[in-house]
């Protein structure tokens, strides 16, 4: 199904088009275009707040969870002070690990939602999303 490898490819921080690995020149810096397969990453201007987004609503489910496990683990002699640190630190780093990822996965679901024109890529690439539609 195409929703599934583009969110794949997504969630293992590649191009969702053609499946390369290396699209980042740093943890931070993504590069422009796929090496491969030629795809401007910021399709549209201000492309990549939707990977903002998503990288905020991740983190603050994630910092939930911490919350409500480390609560319902330890209940009813909640330990504040570590359980505080431990929300704090990973609201701190997650974002940040997870900041590459929420790129590749926001540009997964925009080729979802709108999907490759003519000339985005390199001929050849992304004809498997126009030939498994999915039902
Ligand atoms: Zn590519």
């Amino acid at each position: 199904m195409i929703l599934n490898r583009l969110l794949w490819r997504g969630f293992t921080k590649r191009c969702a088009v053609c499946g390369q690995r290396r699209i980042f020149r740093k943890w931070f810096t993504m590069l422009e275009r796929c090496p491969r397969c030629n795809l401007r990453f910021e399709r549209i201007d201000g492309h990549l707040t939707g990977a903002l987004g998503i990288n905020t609503v991740v983190s603050i489910v994630v910092v939930l969870v911490v919350g409500v496990f480390g609560g319902v683990l330890t209940y009813p002699d909640l330990p504040l002070a570590p359980l505080v640190t431990s929300i704090t630190l990973v609201a701190a780093v997650f974002p940040i690990l997870f900041y590459p990822f929420s790129k590749t996965i926001w540009t997964a679901i925009d080729l979802r939602m709108r999907p490759l024109e003519p000339g985005e890529t390199e001929p050849g690439f992304g004809d498997w999303m126009k030939a498994h539609p999915d039902s």
